[in-house]
Formats: structure tokens, C-alpha cells, sequence
């Protein structure tokens, strides 16, 4: 697989190796790396990326999520056209922001008011902080294999030295006891605990309903705020999976697609907390930055929202996923693999096991080593996953390329498993 991949991208091999005289390893996005050199994309054109050397794919690798509306979608684009010809760096408030706003606290249960940012990243540790000033605790809780940005990783291994500039404890994910238990014994220090209801970089194993709703009940009993990351997991139904599950956290943070496919974070929650933030307030809070209201975020975010991931398609794009999702657990069963796609609609990876795991001590760690093996020879036949071999399916894609994808995915994880078994 490697032999034959370094022979079909000679432009990207030759990219690549300029780069690492500037960039470590050639490489400004660790996520993006992987052996022996990722591809250089040079263009996107609805669900597909063409590489330098002229190859085009099925793009499942989706910017991680971001990339929900495709590479062009038009009512976007020329939403953002608009904004580019109106005058990029306005320093003032803008026509799009409040809209945008209104947009995302109508839809989202736990947004009374919410505020913007320029990354996943930064809503965390915005969200962090806010928890910090209304509680005057300091100490937080995540969940093992976690992750809520680059600087916020709870993943084992190397990833994980970069980590949480913050007082943390750990629990596991999915274990009522063990989270109980961890919140109990840390009720008087902890500001917040804070959770993605989809373990999204941890292998996409979504939350029970009785997990969250208990983390809920316990949190509020000591005054603890519940901030739910839904970053990735916003686009699954019309309000996310705090409405899929019916749990209203204090506080939600948000990023990736919201903003159109340009740079975007969000984070807002409940009246009292947020308005801390008012700054006609004395003692407000502090919350700045240049880019927070960019127009062309804010202006393709409020296209996106408003006319394109409506609420009933937000709803029916859930239902199409879910079910492509089924049928490749089917045809992986057909074949007679014993892997499965865990994860919810449009966003899942590859385990194995004749059961999708809820779990990190569920999972099988040979999985690791089969999703890269998948990731290559899926781009063989014309299909991108993510380096780690993930899958973010996109509003462009149609039925047929939907089938398309459980066919390159079944028949590559069927190819690679005997290597791995
Ligand atoms: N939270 C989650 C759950 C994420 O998946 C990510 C990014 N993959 C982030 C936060 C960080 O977002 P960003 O990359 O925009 O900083």
C-alpha cells in the first residue's frame, strides 16, 4: 500500500519535503500528518478533493466535521462574496452577528445567550474560565480519552504532553459509578465538568442518555456547571445531542462547520452565567478578541444555519447518515468482518468487534493499526478518510456516492483486517 502510494504522488512527495525546511516535519496540523506523507489537496468541489497529482476523492475526511456544507455550496458562497465585497476588517459590530446568534439560541435547549470565538479550542478555555469566575472554583473534570482542542487533550500516549493548562481530574467515559464517584469526591473544588456527548477523537462512542442524565442530576446537586463540548457533535439533529438526548448542560461550546467552513467558535449557555459578559456591568468579564465576529464567518454561518442545515434538514440529514452508517455495519457483517462503525449519523470510526463499543475499555486497540491500513487502501479507490481513519460524511453527498462509501469501506476493511487479526 505504502510502495504504491509514494509512486502516485510525486507533486505531493516533492510539496512535502520543501515544506519540512520550514515547518517541523512539514506539518502545521499534527492531525494531518501520517506516513509516509500526507497528500497535498489542491481543490475541493462539493463532497470531492483533487490532490496535486490529480487524483480525486470521496472527501470522508470532512475538515473533521467542519466541512459539513461541502467545498462550494452556493447560498454560502454567496453569502460570504457579499462579505468579502463589503469590506473585510471592520473593527465594529456587523449586520451578521446577532442573527447568527439568534439563530444558534433558538435551536440550541442550553443557549439563553451565546458569545463567539475563533476556534473549538478557544470556546473550551473560554468556557472553562467563565465556569471558573461564576463558581470561584478552579479545578475541572474531563473524561479520559477526551478531547477539546490542542491544548485541552486527555488521550493517552504522546498526544496528551501537550495538555490542559488547568487543575483536572479524569473519569471514564460511560461509567456511572466511576464519574460519580470522581465528582463526589471532588464536589467542593470543581468549577465544572466538561464532556463531549460523542467521544469524538476517542473513537466516536456516543454517550448513554442514563450516563448524561446522570452527570446532570449530580453536577447541579453541588453547584457544579455542565458544560457539554458539541464542537462536532451540534451538526447531529436539529439541536444536537443535548436535544437528541433531551440533557440541558449550563453551558455548550461549538466550532467546525457553524461557521460556514472559515474559522469558528462559539460558546454560550444559561442567562446568569452569560451575562456576566455584559459589559455594561461593572465588574463584567473580559472576552475579546479581533476575529471573534470576522464577516465571513459570521456571514456564511448565518447562510449556513438560516437557509441551508434548516432545522428539518439538519433532522433528515441525521436519519440519511444513520442509515448509511447501518449499512455498512451490514455489509461488514456480510462479508463476515468482525468490525463495526461506532459513532451517531454523519460522523463515526471503525472498531472491532461484532458490537460497536460504548466504551474506551471496550475497544480493541488493534483497531488503531487497521484504520490506517484502511485509510491507504481506501485511497486507492478514490475515497479520503481522515489520516486516523475516521469518517464525516457531508450535505452534498448523494445516495449513490453514499453507497459508494460503504463499498470502498467494507471492501477495504475486509482486504486489510487478515493483516491485523
Ligand atoms: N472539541 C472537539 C470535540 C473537537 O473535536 C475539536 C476539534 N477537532 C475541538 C474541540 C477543537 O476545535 P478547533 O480545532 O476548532 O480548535
Amino acid at each position: 500500500l505504502r510502495d504504491t502510494y509514494v509512486a502516485a504522488h510525486p507533486e505531493s512527495r516533492r510539496i512535502m519535503s520543501d515544506a519540512a525546511e520550514f515547518m517541523p516535519g512539514g506539518n502545521t496540523r499534527s492531525v494531518l500528518h501520517f506516513d509516509p506523507f500526507p497528500m497535498v489537496i489542491a481543490s475541493g468541489d462539493g463532497a470531492t478533493v483533487t490532490d496535486v497529482d490529480g487524483h480525486t476523492y470521496i472527501d470522508c475526511a470532512g475538515e473533521f466535521s467542519a466541512g459539513l456544507y461541502g467545498h462550494n455550496d452556493p447560498v454560502i458562497r454567496a453569502a460570504q462574496e457579499k462579505a468579502l465585497s463589503d469590506g473585510l476588517v471592520l473593527a465594529a459590530p456587523n449586520r451578521y452577528e446577532a442573527g447568527l446568534a439568534r439563530e444558534m439560541c433558538v435551536r440550541f435547549p442550553s443557549l439563553d445567550r451565546v458569545r463567539f470565538c475563533n476556534s473549538g479550542t478557544e470556546a473550551n478555555v473560554f468556557a472553562l474560565l467563565t465556569a471558573r469566575n461564576f463558581t470561584g472554583r478552579s479545578r475541572f473534570m474531563f473524561m479520559e480519552e477526551g478531547y477539546h482542542g490542542g491544548v485541552l487533550t486527555f488521550g493517552g500516549g504522546k498526544a496528551s504532553r501537550m495538555n490542559a493548562p488547568f487543575d483536572h481530574v479524569l473519569a471514564p467515559f460511560n461509567d456511572i459509578d466511576a464519574a460519580l464517584a470522581t465528582i463526589r469526591a471532588n464536589k467542593d473544588e470543581l468549577a465544572a465538568v466538561m464532556l463531549e456527548p460523542l467521544l469524538g477523537a476517542g473513537g466516536n462512542l456516543l454517550a448513554d442518555k442514563a450516563f448524561l442524565e446522570a452527570v446532570r442530576a449530580e453536577t447541579q446537586a453541588h453547584g457544579i456547571l455542565l458544560i457539554f463540548d458539541e464542537v462536532k457533535t451540534s451538526r447531529l439533529g436539529r439541536s444536537g445531542l443535548q436535544g437528541h438526548f433531551g440533557v440541558t448542560p449550563d453551558m455548550t461550546t461549538f466550532g467546525k462547520y457553524i461557521g460556514g467552513g472559515l474559522s469558528f467558535g462559539a460558546f454560550g449557555g444559561r442567562e446568569e452565567i452569560m451575562m456576566l459578559f455584559d459589559p455594561s456591568r461593572p465588574d463584567a468579564l473580559m472576552h475579546a478578541g479581533t476575529f471573534n465576529n470576522n464577516v465571513m464567518s459570521m456571514a456564511g454561518g448565518l447562510a449556513g444555519l438560516s437557509e441551508v442545515f434548516t432545522a428539518d434538514r439538519a433532522d433528515a440529514f441525521l436519519d440519511m447518515t444513520e442509515a448509511t452508517r447501518a449499512k455498512l455495519g451490514e455489509a461488514l457483517a456480510a462479508k463476515g468482518v468482525p468490525v463495526r462503525p461506532s459513532g451517531f449519523g454523519s460522523m463515526m470510526s471503525l472498531h472491532i468487534g461484532e458490537r460497536e463499543p460504548r466504551r474506551w475499555s471496550e475497544t480493541d486497540s488493534r483497531a488503531g493499526t487497521l484504520r490506517s491500513l484502511v485509510h491507504l487502501a481506501a485511497l486507492e479507490e478514490g475515497l479520503v478518510t481522515t489520516p486516523r481513519g475516521d469518517l464525516y460524511l457531508s450535505l452534498p453527498m448523494t445516495e449513490a456516492m453514499l453507497d459508494d462509501v460503504v463499498a470502498i469501506i467494507s471492501g477495504a476493511v475486509a482486504r486489510e483486517f487478515p493483516y491485523v487479526a
